[in-house]
């Protein structure tokens, strides 16, 4: 049988958080995934000499990153200038979002072309409803993304049984893959209740147990802001406010006492959770996570464009030197205003190493083998291992500047750019 070609990247650098680094460096790819990656002289002799290349003399090659936390459908709505009050924020975005196949198909689609274009390989995305999933799956190839889409779900049920029958009613008929290595089309199902004060201990209960009968990812939003805090221990302010407006308020609600994240523990325990947020926790919360195999995903310019946390800062360092898997995510479009690349994850990155000095390969890790790890990838996925998909981010570098290749793509603004050595194989068959 004949081989299909091998082609050679080379660049000036080439960089994953599992090891790889060298300048300048090479990728061999074939049958879209990598087959060596390394310095050029340590390339085989025979591949260097049968393989077409590609050069890239000014580029740092880095694996495809993930964005563990989008909302996808949200891609058009239009820009709301956040004010502090973010029930009216919630609100306005509620009656913007698009509600018919072709608005939110639309919307997908244009989120993935931003997320390909930044660099993005892999998506977390919120699915606000069954019509954002299919019009995921329904995306040309160009367009198309592996990653999770999280069906959002919200209400606060009594019946456990009749809350899993409704999610699954839903879930049931739609593709589902499972992840295998190397796999580059796959999206897996997940499922994710919203937030403890729009989802009852009930779905959240249900959710975990579809889980494990269907092998769905979970998700939810946590600790996200002081007036979740209060809702969840006190059951009093903005949210319930919010509810009885809606004529969504339960007449079963009743203060807990607890943080939110106290508060789930019991479900965490149950399942593998990814949590957006966290900006608010306490030194016990970390514990629970890591004991938990909790995964957290940080959008730091989401994050501060709602003002969170109001005092101090993230704990997303705290996490992951206690060994919690901690990951990148942009949440939604409206959260990234005045971002070049909003639906990137290398701006993500840049501002936390410009706020905080936090160290390249740490963000490296988060960007692609945390972000891999949250979304239960197989573990060549995000690297540049051998049978990892060939699909690249590029960021332009100066070769001549003897600065770290990494710190140098964290410091310039030069966009990201995807590369996905599989089409770009079949085109040239
Ligand atoms: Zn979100």
């Amino acid at each position: 049988m004949k081989r299909n070609p091998t082609t050679l990247y080379l660049a000036a650098a080439i960089r994953d958080a599992g090891g790889h680094v060298a300048r300048p460096g090479a990728i061999a790819v074939r049958d879209g995934r990598v087959v060596d990656a390394g310095h050029p002289n340590d390339i085989s002799r025979r591949l260097r000499n049968t393989a077409r290349t590609v050069e890239l003399p000014e580029d740092l090659l880095l694996p495809a990153m993930v964005n563990a936390h989008a909302h996808l459908d949200l891609t058009h709505v239009p820009a709301v200038d956040y004010t502090g009050d973010f029930l009216a924020w919630l609100k306005q975005v509620r009656t913007a979002r698009p509600t018919d196949f072709d608005a939110v198909g639309a919307a997908v689609a244009e989120g993935l072309r931003l997320s390909r274009e930044a660099g993005v390989g892999y998506v977390g995305d919120i699915a606000g409803s069954v019509d954002a999933i299919r019009a995921r799956h329904a995306v040309g190839e160009g367009l198309a993304l592996p990653g999770v889409s999280y069906l959002e779900c919200f209400g606060f049920d009594t019946m456990l049984d009749a809350a899993a029958d409704r999610i699954e009613a839903w879930l049931d008929p739609l593709p589902f893959d499972v992840p295998v290595p190397g796999h580059v089309r796959g999206v897996t199902l997940g499922i994710q209740p919203h937030a403890p004060y729009s989802v009852g201990r009930t779905l959240y209960d249900a959710a975990t147990r579809l889980s494990h009968k269907h092998i769905y990812r979970l998700s939810t939003h946590l600790a996200e802001s002081p007036a979740e805090l209060e809702f969840v221990r006190d059951a009093t302010g903005p949210f319930v406010d919010l509810l009885r407006e809606l004529g969504k308020l339960p007449d079963t609600l009743q203060a807990t006492g607890k943080h939110p994240i106290d508060w789930l523990e019991p479900n965490l325990k149950r399942g593998r959770w990814l949590l957006a947020h966290c900006n608010y926790i306490e030194d016990r919360h970390i514990t629970t996570l890591k004991r938990t195999g909790t995964s957290v995903v940080y959008c730091p310019l989401a994050s501060e464009y709602f003002g969170h946390p109001e005092q101090g800062q993230h704990r997303y360092r705290e996490m992951l030197a206690a060994g919690v898997n901690v990951c990148l995510g942009t949440d939604s479009l409206l959260c990234q205003q005045g971002v070049d690349q909003p639906m990137g994850i290398m701006p993500q990155m840049r501002r936390l190493y410009a706020r905080d000095e936090t160290a390249p390969e740490l963000l490296l890790e988060m960007a692609t083998t945390h972000g891999r790890l949250a979304l239960e990838f197989s573990d060549t996925d995000a690297t540049l291992r051998r049978g990892a998909p060939a699909v690249f981010t590029a960021v332009r570098i100066d070769p001549d500047d003897a600065t770290d290749p990494l710190t140098q793509a964290l410091t310039n603004d030069h966009p990201a750019r995807s590369i996905h050595a599989e089409l770009t194989d079949e085109s040239n068959d």
